[in-house]
């Protein structure tokens, strides 16, 4: 009997436990639906389906390399099982586990449900540190830790299965233009991944944070680990060689290494968040912060957020980047998100979608616990409350990015560049090829940390609180648990892990 495999957003054949243990068994049906009804979703955008159909496409080329094709169909999921059933008979369904959105966890219901009904056995298998039905975050970075370690799996030799019909690959028609979009599929992830691993990673502690410096020496693996062309184990596990390599030197290697070591353990615990409570994708985690800022947002402050043209420079020239190329560093997304939030006062909910959407990366489990965390509503984490222009003035000194993008500006002198209502040239440029300023950057800043810190007194605000770092909070020895490269020294394990890693395709 054939054994299904359904890709999702694991789309690779490296590392694929699913695919290894349906070649083990077998036939291998191997299965991608592209869902209309997702791309229909207001969490969703067509630089994400491109990235997708890309990577769909360098997939079906992978399997047919071992020999089979990839059978890709559009609709309705548990339809499309149907259909392949009448038409090739299958008992089992293998995937990998899915934290995603509220829609595909109901997805997940209907497909379980139609298993259940048709006597088909569905295992799913973990492709993170991510742990379903996790009792309690005591003892979870160990956890990931062992997972990390394991080995990772091999690409099974050569495959059989049915050779079935797929629909054409389909397209979609929302207007986002993105024009320096990154390139979907597993081979270019793999040669982004080796060059910061190589060469663009070196000053990346020292310069993650410039929007400018950022867009080079940041990995930019994201949407690569978001659509499992690269999995987070191979990831982890080849920094961790290239740790082993640097170690010693005194060249901005080793920080930069540990400190992105340190933030694919932070995927796994901020995704670790929404699988543990799926709520925080449309609740406050705190309910104190429920009705605090208005549902419905002003139309003409949500609007001017979203196309860069809220008079605050670097706010803009951040989100006009983020909008022309579907990527945008970690700092810039926390002001971004902060600037929304505070000085505009709009509710997360409404500008979290449209930054769901810019990214190319989106990745739920991440976004919506950021989104709250820089929004102040978790009720465990501190207010930080981003100033734009102090932001500009430490991570574009020399306004070059900010020129860049926000190009109407570039006769204002340096000193002025972050706030030109202050230069006296200003009335030339200001509510003429430049909005003002829509709100006064230090009065908002200053009202809304008032309304925020007000909710926060009191036992009643506490005892949630208290539960809630209970649930969430990364405990304190969690850093113990990074994987690093002393945790495979040397010896047998660390000779097979290299050679294993290796086979991958990386060579430094
Ligand atoms: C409001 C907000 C929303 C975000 N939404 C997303 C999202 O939808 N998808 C997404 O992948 N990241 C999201 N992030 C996290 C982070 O900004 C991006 O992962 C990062 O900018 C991606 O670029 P990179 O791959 O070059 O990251 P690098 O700095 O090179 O980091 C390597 C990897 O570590 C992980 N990572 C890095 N920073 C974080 C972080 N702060 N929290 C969790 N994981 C992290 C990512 O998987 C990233 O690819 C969000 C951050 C904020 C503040």
């Amino acid at each position: 009997m054939n054994c299904l495999v359904w890709f999702k957003r694991d789309l690779r054949v490296t590392d694929h436990t699913p695919l290894a243990a349906a070649a083990a068994r077998g036939s291998v049906l191997p299965l991608y639906v592209f869902e209309p009804k997702y791309w229909e979703l207001p969490d969703v955008s067509k630089r994400q389906f491109d990235f997708v159909n890309e990577s769909v496409s360098d997939l079906a080329e992978n399997l047919r390399d071992l020999g089979i094709p990839l059978v890709l169909r559009v609709g309705n999921v548990v339809d499309v099982l149907s259909d392949i059933k009448s038409n090739a008979p299958f008992d089992q369904i293998v995937s990998h586990e899915e934290t995603g959105n509220s829609w595909t966890f109901n997805r997940d219901n209907e497909v379980a449900m139609w298993c259940r009904a048709n006597a088909v056995r569905w295992e799913e298998f973990s492709q993170s540190g991510v742990v379903r039905r996790l009792n309690g975050r005591d003892g979870w970075a160990a956890q990931r830790k062992n997972f990390m370690l394991k080995e990772v799996v091999q690409i099974p030799s050569i495959l059989k299965g049915p050779n079935l019909k797929s629909d054409p690959q389909p397209n979609i028609k929302i207007n986002d233009s993105c024009p320096q979009r990154q390139i979907g599929g597993r081979k270019i992830g793999l040669s982004i991944l080796g060059s910061f691993l190589k060469s663009r990673g070196q000053t990346y502690r020292k310069d993650m944070s410039s929007p400018d410096t950022g867009e080079a020496v940041c990995s930019r693996i994201s949407p690569y680990l978001t659509y499992g062309c690269l999995s987070p184990r191979e990831v982890v596990q080849v920094t961790s060689i290239r740790q082993r390599e640097v170690r010693g030197t005194r060249d901005g290697w080793v920080g930069s290494l540990k400190s992105f070591q340190a933030r694919l353990a932070w995927r796994d615990h901020f995704i670790q968040k929404l699988e543990d409570q799926p709520t925080l994708e449309h609740c406050c985690l705190h309910s104190a912060y429920e009705g605090l800022r208005p549902i419905e947002p002003n139309s003409t402050t949500l609007a001017a957020w979203q196309s860069g043209e809220t008079g605050i420079p670097f706010v803009d020239a951040c989100m006009r980047f983020l909008n022309s190329t579907g990527w945008l560093n970690f700092r810039m997304r926390s002001m971004l998100m902060a600037v929304a939030s505070y000085h505009l006062w709009l509710d997360w909910r409404v500008t979290g979608l449209h930054l769901a959407q810019k990214f190319t990366d989106f990745e739920p489990g991440i976004h919506w616990p950021q989104v709250q965390m820089q929004s102040g509503t978790t009720g465990m984490n501190t207010v930080r409350i981003y100033n734009p222009i102090k932001q500009g003035l430490d991570q574009d000194p020399t306004g070059i990015f900010t020129r860049r993008w926000v190009p109407e500006l570039t006769a204002v002198p340096n000193l002025y560049l972050q706030e030109p209502w202050r230069w006296t040239g200003a009335n030339q440029v200001l509510g003429h090829s430049y909005p003002m300023p829509i709100v006064d950057v230090a009065l908002s800043a200053r009202a809304a940390r008032e309304k925020v810190w007000a909710l926060r007194r009191g036992n009643e605000f506490n005892f949630e609180a208290s539960k809630i770092i209970k649930k969430h909070a990364s405990r304190k020895d969690s850093q113990r648990y990074f994987v690093r490269d002393k945790n495979i020294k040397s010896g047998k394990k660390s000779a097979k892990l290299s050679q294993n890693v290796r086979q991958l395709g990386f060579d430094f």
